[in-house]
């Protein structure tokens, strides 16, 4: 077998259908789509602590659940 970091099971976010992280997915959404969808508090324990969480996302594609780690192969 090839030699390397395993790749981290992904899942596909129901919300905008991109592959998340599956070891990052909240209550099966992205991150993103979470905190979109309510389903993240603003003193969630993730360890944030500051301003609100969706200023910070602001910089990201708005559909985008996990830019760095996801794939572009795939529909
Ligand atoms: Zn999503």
């Amino acid at each position: 077998m090839t030699v390397g970091p395993a790749p981290p099971a992904m899942r596909r976010c129901p919300r905008c259908g991109h592959l998340t992280r599956a070891d990052r997915m909240i209550k099966g959404y992205g991150r993103d789509c979470a905190a979109q969808l309510g389903l993240i508090g603003r003193t969630v324990d993730t360890g944030h602590v500051g301003p609100d969480l969706l200023d910070l996302l602001t910089e990201e594609p708005e559909d985008a659940c996990d830019g760095g780690d996801r794939p572009a192969d795939r529909p």
